[in-house]
Formats: C-alpha cells, sequence, structure tokens
C-alpha cells in the first residue's frame, strides 16, 4: 500500500509528534512547527525523484501526526542522508533529522531494515567506515588504489571488539 493510502486512513499521533519535535530541538531549532511548506528542501534535494513522498510534505504528515505511517514507509530508507535540505532550509527545520528520527523508532520497534543498511551497520561496528576502503577507476581505465593516488591511509580501530562495545553503547544512549 502506498505511504498516500496509508495516510488517507490514518489517525494523529500527538504525543509521537511531541516526542520527535523534543528530539530535534535538542538539534537546533528544527521543530517541524517551524516550516512554513516553501520546499526549498524538496528543490535541492538529491533523492526526491526516487522518494514516495518530497521532504517538504514528509515535514507536512509529521506536523499532522501521521508517523506510524512513515515509520511504516520505505521512504525513510530512500533518503541519501546528504544534508542538502538541512542547508536550504529558511526555517532551520531539517527533514533529513526528522527522516533519522523516523528510522531509529522503526529500529527500535524491530522493523525490517533494508539490507544495504545492515551491511553498513556491520561494516561500521566492524572497521569504523560504512564500506571499506575501495580502488578506484581513473578516466584512462586504470584501477588505482588510494595511496597510489597519494591520499592518506584510513585508520582503522585497534582493537575492533573493544572498538564494538563502544560505539554499540554510544549510539543506545543516543536512540
Ligand atoms: S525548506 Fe524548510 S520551511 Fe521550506 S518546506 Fe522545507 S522544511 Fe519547510
Ligand atoms: S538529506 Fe535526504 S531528504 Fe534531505 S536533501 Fe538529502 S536526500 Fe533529500
Amino acid at each position: 500500500m502506498s505511504i498516500v493510502d496509508l495516510t488517507s486512513m490514518g489517525k494523529s499521533q500527538t504525543e509521537l509528534r511531541k516526542e520527535i519535535n523534543g528530539q530535534l530541538s535538542k538539534l537546533q531549532d528544527e521543530i517541524s512547527d517551524y516550516c512554513f511548506q516553501c520546499a526549498k528542501c524538496t528543490a535541492g534535494c538529491e533523492a526526491h525523484k526516487l522518494l514516495e513522498l518530497e521532504p517538504h510534505k514528509m515535514v507536512a504528515l509529521l506536523k499532522r501526526g501521521l508517523i506510524d505511517e512513515m515509520v511504516n514507509s520505505d521512504i525513510i530508507w530512500t533518503c541519501m542522508s546528504c544534508f542538502k535540505c538541512r542547508e536550504r532550509c529558511p526555517q532551520r527545520v531539517a527533514p533529513v533529522e526528522i527522516l533519522f528520527a523516523l528510522k531509529n523508532m522503526a529500529v527500535v520497534s524491530g522493523k525490517q531494515i533494508p539490507g544495504k543498511y545492515t551491511a553498513m551497520l556491520q561494516s561500521i561496528l566492524s572497521i569504523g567506515l560504512i564500506q571499506d576502503v575501495q580502488e578506484v577507476t581513473t578516466r584512462d581505465n586504470k584501477t588505482m588504489k588510494r595511496d597510489e593516488l597519494g591520499l592518506p591511509s584510513l585508520s582503522k580501530p585497534c582493537d575492533p571488539a573493544k572498538f564494538q562495545v563502544g560505539l554499540t553503547k554510544i549510539a543506545v544512549e543516543k536512540v
């Protein structure tokens, strides 16, 4: 069922809306109530063609308290976290932070998350990076490693087990 169908039947969840706005206000002034629907966030969104709902419309849904509908929708996983919506908003409302809050809610409530996120998470937990260092192909079709391009090597945790425990503790405290 599409999110448009889901929201047409939805009921406002005022308490959840307050909770998310409370989390956002700790970051900056990022409270969805300040949004005046100018759509500057959507105009700069790198993923808006892929999103079932555009960023300014997500803020509108949050203002209406339709939280579950978004948490249960794939749209929260399509955002590529480029933070452009945060930079462009004249009202200091950040759709990206709203999406982070919704993703956290989805994880906490045991919803299935896309496999690529799980792979990224496992990589962060083991080496501190979303993916291991890759080789790149140059314009003249040569494959080169990072050091061959004169780039410094990236540091990785010397004690992966200790790193994993510390990182998990921080993540749990944040949620
Ligand atoms: S740019 Fe800011 S104020 Fe404008 S629609 Fe997006 S969130 Fe709302
Ligand atoms: S962070 Fe997500 S919602 Fe915001 S502009 Fe980038 S892709 Fe779009």
